[in-house]
């Protein structure tokens, strides 16, 4: 937070649920992580391709491994080892890199605005979970994909209480109305930046939005949120889709094609370009957006665009394209001519 709170901006790669989902090592549907479990070198792995592709933090890989989702597929049993598990590889993985290492919790799934009997089992969840992180040494506790303020208040009540005084980063999922670009509520019916603003004066660190919404319509609620007037640093981690006006979430996408809904497993077909990411680093940067990063769909090529954007070089620019070596459109005295000038036409025009 002393980051942040110098002006300085930090990165961090999310998004850990769908990048093994297309490695198919969970499943699509319940989105359960057991793969925390079954391969923990894989998670250890892709911690270390995030951060060497410049995330600043490793987030532990917690997302859905809560009370509800374990029981949802009969494994209530490994919930603690399988959260201690994910937080041990995060620490690790952190301290060999220099980076921070955050505890990560998310919707509940339980929640219900109209029966507040549910916020007991809600908070438990979050109790827990943050009691586990807090345990293994998270530097800061991350609450996400919040589709409602109130919801959101028991995880930030929760990580006050049980935090032992690590700052809460809060972001919520606006799912947003069909052809309504800046005007969203929570799933409780709070209006965005009224929403933010309770959080702040609930004592959150960070506040902003996560998932959903891709960088394109991501963007224009930010923007309302930082004209708003909330003092907090802001947060920003879209997906890596190609969200629009009329489609302002991935689980509204529908494809070109076929018009059919493209969540979960269709999505590639609308995933983000490098450019795009490049674009809303660019953007994040003009509105004052200083804890950026990308949630489902990310991978660390994106990531390190993403770092690039900002004027940042990680490990992995090693590896950025340069095309002025390629043999079609390559500028390099040692390429052949015939390739670079004489054919170029009648391969790309
Ligand atoms: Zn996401």
């Amino acid at each position: 937070m002393e980051k942040l709170n110098n002006g300085e901006k930090i990165v961090v790669a999310e998004g850990y649920i769908f990048q093994f989902e297309r490695r198919c090592y969970l499943k699509a549907g319940p989105f359960v992580p057991v793969v925390v479990l079954e391969r923990p070198d894989l998670v250890k792995q892709l911690h270390h391709e995030f951060v060497r592709a410049g995330s600043d933090v490793v987030q532990a890989f917690t997302y859905y491994s809560h009370r509800e989702k374990m029981k949802l597929i009969n494994r209530e049993g490994d919930l603690e080892k399988m959260n201690r598990m994910a937080l041990k590889i995060a620490r690790e993985v952190a301290d060999e890199t220099g980076t921070l290492m955050a505890g990560d919790i998310c919707s509940t799934n339980l929640y219900d605005p109209k029966d507040p009997k549910k916020n007991e089992a809600v908070k438990q969840c979050f109790v827990e979970q943050v009691q586990w992180a807090v345990e293994e040494g998270a530097d800061f506790i991350v609450a996400e994909t919040l589709s409602c303020l109130g919801e959101a208040l028991i995880a930030l009540e929760v990580i006050k209480e049980y935090g032992n005084g690590v700052p809460a980063v809060i972001t919520l999922v606006v799912h947003g109305r069909e052809h309504d670009e800046v005007n969203a509520y929570t799933l409780d019916d709070v209006e965005i930046t009224e929403a933010m603003k309770r959080l702040e004066a609930a004592g959150a660190d960070v506040v902003g939005l996560n998932c959903a919404r891709g960088p394109e319509t991501i963007i224009p609620l930010m923007e309302k949120i930082k004209k708003s007037g909330v003092k907090v640093p802001l947060a920003a981690l879209p997906v890596t889709y190609r969200t629009t006006k009329a489609e302002p979430t991935f689980m509204r996408l529908t494809d070109p094609r076929t018009g059919k809904k493209l969540f979960p497993t269709d999505l590639d077909c609308a995933m983000s370009s490098r450019s795009d990411i490049v674009e809303f680093g660019r953007r994040c940067d003009e509105i004052g957006i200083p804890y950026l990063g990308l949630c489902c769909g990310n991978s660390p090529h994106y990531t390190r665009a993403l770092c690039e954007s900002i004027g940042r070089r990680p490990p992995a620019s090693k590896y950025s394209p340069d095309m002025s070596l390629h043999c079609i459109f390559g500028t390099d005295d040692k390429l052949n001519t015939f390739l670079t000038k004489n054919a170029v036409d009648r391969i790309v025009s």
